[in-house]
């Protein structure tokens, strides 16, 4: 299982730098991605390392992982050569397409799908040295992240602020909506877990 430690052994040489350089920041990206693209990560490492992946660097660590036949999701640790695959298309302009049931190959569960793409939502599109606000490449474990993973809000965690709730299942329902279409086949609802009036 790959820790926080783990993450903070790659970032560590990077720290002493006010900002970083384009150079230094796709070497990062690409140190982080060969961390993790094979088995699997806890939870604070996805969280932690949002504020240094972009979407692009995600979606490589995402496609390392199937070529290595693991599930795309860096939180799951299976492996199946049989499901998870590659699929080279050599049409870029089809490659860019969503084709149906296309995620399948990169997942080991619709559920790992859904929760990489909500992670992925979340994420910036800016590359890390262009960003003016992040170079804090701290990550030990701090109050709270901005960061919420699916299984955050399917725990109904109290990391989730209940006010975000309305917006989080929506987010969901959008998720489920783009399987659905993508299999054309109808999915049970992921439903976040009611809150029991005890705790309230
Ligand atoms: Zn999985």
């Amino acid at each position: 299982m790959i820790t926080l430690q783990d993450v903070d052994a790659v970032i560590t040489p990077y720290k002493s730098q006010p900002m970083l350089s384009p150079g230094d920041a796709s070497n990062l990206s690409y140190k982080l991605i060969e961390l993790l693209m094979e088995g699997s990560c806890e939870r604070e490492v996805l969280r932690a390392l949002s504020s240094l992946f972009s979407t692009d660097t995600y979606e490589q660590l995402v496609q390392e992982r199937v070529i290595n036949h693991h599930c795309g999701y860096p939180l799951c640790g299976v492996v199946d050569p049989q499901k998870i695959y590659h699929k080279v298309q050599k049409n870029p302009l089809v490659a860019k397409l969503k084709l149906p049931g296309a995620y399948k190959t990169s997942y080991c569960t619709q559920q790992h799908y859904q929760g990489s793409e909500f992670y992925k939502k979340q994420l910036s599109p800016e590359a890390i040295w262009a960003r003016t606000d992040v170079v804090n490449l701290d990550v030990n474990p701090k109050d709270q992240y901005y960061t919420f993973l699916l299984e955050d809000v399917l725990d109904n965690s109290d990391r989730v602020p209940r006010n975000s709730m309305d917006t989080l299942q929506q987010s969901l329902d959008e998720l489920r909506l783009s399987v659905t279409q993508q299999s054309g086949v109808d999915h049970n609802d992921i439903k976040i877990k009611e809150h029991d009036a005890s705790e309230l």
